[in-house]
């Protein structure tokens, strides 16, 4: 019997395990899940509950009940993997060996690396809405919030959806305008990049629309540290940015069992050949989603694109033949700017987000880069479609890797 261990039963681990079940015979490959949680969470969904759209009930499932038939699933943390043992060393006290292993176990909002933010004032004037306890806790602050300064600060890039700062920020400005404060409200988005975003065309429109709406900027801002005696941000080059509500995307890190595996790089992500999720220091472990240190953004389409990729490649690897399929960094994301409303953007590794129309047989076309009700509509709906068809392993009829079908050229 063969072993493959999956770390993590979040969106890269679940829907792996989902496609290798019937791709690997039962008599020959056992498979194993492994998580600290018993819980599966649809992140994305953590977005609308500071603004009372979601609650916690729409955003968690049981993580089992989310496995196919013949999936081991162990819940217990993990403490470290040896490489070269080919062995898992468990919270629970077991040891199990495997023959592959994929690192699935995601990147995660960590307060404490920023000197001040992680003090007593976490969840009283500092809060985030990267966690289900932080996003119900934001929900809180802002219906008791009447006005004063609004700080969104993303601390240091990469972070997993780095679009979602930018929607909280769209929200919460529709969010001040139907209670009739808006004006009552000073907004800033402090973020690390010399932009609102990383690539040019669509920074040039996301920066745009904060102008449109009244939100300060204050970029190429590398935060240093938090004062919360006086409320104020304080970068490394001694600029302060006063809040009164401070929303905060803490750094994001992968697990700290990669790290003390030697598997990591300085923010615990593994790298990997970013066409295959081949480990570049061992050919028996792959690691997919937020995990994996690759030049495209860390997000569930990713892990989606990537998975099918993966998945046809892993069964190939392991009979001894060639791994012919290549991921190309296909990402895509809906990203909310208010008023039910939402842009879309679309990249890979080598094409930037463009404007156009992203087709879609059936439902599409959804336009690029612009608002529109029907992107909104289709992020709402992909609740449904991650819980349904995403998770299970189903065919959706969107292609794995980029297309340009819809999109104008770069320099139109
Ligand atoms: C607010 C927000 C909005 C987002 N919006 C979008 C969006 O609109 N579109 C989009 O594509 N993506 C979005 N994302 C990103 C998306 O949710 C993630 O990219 C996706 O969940 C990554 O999947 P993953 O499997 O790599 O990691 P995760 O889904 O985070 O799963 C990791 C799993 O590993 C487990 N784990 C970690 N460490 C250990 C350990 N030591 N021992 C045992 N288990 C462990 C965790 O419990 C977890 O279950 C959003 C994320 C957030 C936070």
């Amino acid at each position: 019997m063969k072993h493959l261990i999956i770390l993590g039963a979040g969106t890269a681990g679940t829907m792996a395990a989902n496609k290798l079940r019937p791709l690997l015979q039962r008599s020959e490959w056992d498979i194993t899940i492994v998580d600290q949680t018993t819980e599966h969470h649809y992140q994305p969904g953590y977005l609308f509950i500071p603004f009372g759209m979601y609650t916690a009930d729409d955003v968690v499932k049981e993580s089992r009940s989310l496995l196919a038939d013949g999936i081991n699933f162990v819940n217990s943390e993990i403490e470290r993997v040896d490489p070269d043992q080919q062995v898992v060393h468990l919270a629970n006290g077991d040891d199990p060996k495997y023959d592959y292993l994929l690192i699935a176990t995601g990147t995660h909002p960590r307060p404490d690396q920023t000197p001040g933010l992680d003090g007593p004032e976490y969840g009283r004037s500092i809060h985030d809405f990267y966690t289900l306890e932080g996003a119900t806790r934001l929900h809180k602050a802002l219906e008791s919030f009447t006005g004063g300064r609004l700080a969104v600060n993303v601390v240091e890039m990469p972070i997993k959806c780095p679009v979602a700062p930018l929607e909280f920020t769209f929200l919460a400005d529709s969010y001040f305008k139907k209670r009739g404060i808006r004006d009552k409200v000073d907004m800033v988005y402090v973020t690390p990049l010399p932009g609102a975003f990383t690539k040019p065309v669509a920074a040039k429109s996301l920066g745009g629309m904060l102008d449109e709406r009244d939100i300060g900027i204050e970029p190429d801002f590398m935060l240093e540290r938090v004062d919360t005696d006086e409320q104020v941000l304080v970068s490394y080059d001694e600029r302060k940015v006063p809040y009164d509500l401070l929303v905060t995307v803490p750094i994001n890190m992968g697990a700290d069992f990669v790290a003390r595996s030697g598997l990591g790089d300085e923010l615990n992500h593994v790298p990997v050949d970013k066409h295959t999720f081949l480990s570049k220091k061992y050919d028996t472990i792959f690691a997919l989603g937020d995990a994996a240190a690759l030049p495209t953004s860390k997000a569930g389409s990713v892990a989606h694109f990537a998975v099918d990729v993966f998945t046809e490649n892993f069964v190939n690897y392991v009979h001894g033949r060639p791994m012919e399929r290549s991921f190309d960094g296909h990402a895509n994301c809906f990203i909310e700017s208010g008023d039910g409303k939402a842009m879309l953007i679309d990249f890979n590794y080598v094409t930037q987000p463009l404007e156009g129309m992203y087709p879609l047989p059936g439902i599409g076309p959804f336009p690029l880069l612009h608002e529109s009700r029907r992107n909104h509509w289709a992020k709402l709906a992909f609740r449904w479609t991650y819980w349904h068809m995403l998770l299970p392993g189903h065919h959706l009829p969107v292609p794995n890797a980029m297309s340009m079908a819809g999109k104008h050229e770069e320099d139109s």
